[in-house]
């Protein structure tokens, strides 16, 4: 549920963000009226950088979103006559204005949707082939798809007029209801740019954004850079599995540490033969559920994943009195917490067969924590405080574990 919020937050946040963006940009038309040609210039710049950086950190589907733009302006810019000409029977492309080719407008829609459904893959592999396959396939569907409903309304337009609206406004519905789900349920930054392209080229197509073309290209390119950097930023200092921050944050910490402190380790009780019970997956689920619990401390404390299933929380400018019973607390809850995890599918059909019903595929686990805590001492490097309490916590599993040792 947290998740999904997460979601529906960046999403949002990422909306709102672009069109006021747009509208700034569109109030302040006479501070870059006269840069206009060079903005032509940045385009290319900025499609090429944001293809290169998104693909140097495996972000492809931003290396995508960048060439497709590229593409689409080069078609408005340079007016490509096949497209605004093309005898191409029932359909009829545009009024001369390529700009309001529904052809257009649906290979975007399309493509934005195809986007979303794709997951992020190495350029330099055999997955670029299918995705420039994929690409010929949207242009290829946005046809047949402007053809059927041409068919359709000349033969039932005069009974049903909101045939009309089956052409564009149906597939940007259903491109939209696919791209809230895709946010909602990733709560990623590509996913929210695509939920903001989507709204930007709806605009643009009803003639709502009147801005030369190449800002409106120039800007999403920038919002795809920024998306970019951003989730490299997480992808570097934010543990994947516990979304807790890394033990490379830790490093960055240390450097605005002052000289008053506390550090505590703490590590799951016996992990290794929990997973020996119930299985790797299992034991990921688990350090998920631990590491929500952690990120609730109190106290001022940072918590990291440390690796494995340690974890470090610094509290700056905190005594070991003024922690003891904070962590004491977070010992408790884990112990008490009885996690309900999912288990996952039985292998042969006789023992799926005997766990029928909704709760067969639940469990209940619980498991328990011991923490070493130390404050720094006058002279002491951090390395030499997080020694400390790798020492304390060693103490603490001797003494019997779930307990909490200085
Ligand atoms: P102790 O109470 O002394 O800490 O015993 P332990 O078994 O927890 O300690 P040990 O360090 O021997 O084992 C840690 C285990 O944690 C080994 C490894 O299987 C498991 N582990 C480490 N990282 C992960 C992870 O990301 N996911 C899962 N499922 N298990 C992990
Ligand atoms: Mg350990
Ligand atoms: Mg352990």
């Amino acid at each position: 549920m947290l998740a999904q919020l997460q979601g529906i937050k960046t999403t949002l946040v990422s909306i709102i963000t672009v069109c006021l963006v747009f509208f700034l940009i569109t109030q302040l038309s006479s501070y870059w009226q006269p840069w206009l040609d060079a903005s032509q210039t940045l385009v290319y710049i900025l499609a090429v950088v944001t293809f290169l950086f998104a693909a140097q950190f495996s972000r492809s589907r931003f290396s995508l979103l960048a060439v497709f733009w590229l593409l689409l302006y080069l078609s408005l810019e340079y007016k490509f006559t096949w497209l605004s000409q093309a005898d191409l029977g029932l359909v009829t492309l545009t009024n001369g204005d390529i700009r309001q080719s529904s052809w257009l407008m649906l290979i975007g829609i399309f493509w934005l949707g195809a986007l979303s459904l794709i997951k992020n893959r190495g350029l330099l592999s055999v997955h670029s082939l299918t995705r420039i396959l994929l690409f010929f396939i949207v242009i290829g569907l946005a046809y047949v798809w402007l053809w059927a409903v041409a068919i359709l309304q000349q033969n039932y337009q005069a009974q049903y007029g909101w045939l009309a609206y089956f052409a564009i406004e149906l597939p940007i519905l259903l491109t939209s209801l696919l791209v809230c789900w895709k946010s909602i349920k990733s709560a990623n930054l590509f996913a929210s740019a695509v939920a903001s392209t989507l709204i930007i080229w709806c605009l643009y197509y009803y003639q709502l954004l009147q801005l030369p073309w190449s800002i409106t290209v120039a800007v999403l390119l920038c919002h795809y850079l920024l998306a970019v950097i951003i989730d490299s930023y997480f992808l570097a200092y934010r543990d994947e599995l516990t979304e807790l921050p890394s033990r490379r944050a830790l490093q960055q910490l240390v450097l605005s540490l002052g000289r008053n402190y506390t550090v505590a380790m703490l590590d799951v009780d016996h992990f290794k033969k929990f997973n020996d019970t119930y299985g790797h997956d299992i034991g990921d689920q688990v350090l998920k559920l631990v590491a929500s619990k952690l990120a609730k401390v109190k106290s001022g404390g940072r918590v990291f994943r440390y690796g494995g299933e340690e974890f470090t929380v610094v509290f700056p400018r905190k005594s070991i009195e003024q922690t003891w019973h904070e962590l004491d607390q977070l010992r408790q809850a884990i112990a008490d917490y009885q996690m309900v995890i999912r288990q996952p599918q039985r292998k042969n059909k006789e023992a799926r067969n005997k766990g029928k019903g909704k709760n067969a595929e639940m469990k209940t686990v619980s498991v328990t924590i011991s923490i070493g805590v130390a404050m720094r001492e006058p002279k002491q490097s951090f390395e030499q405080v997080l020694k400390a309490s790798d020492q304390a916590l060693y103490r603490a599993k001797k003494a019997g574990r779930n307990k909490v040792c200085e």
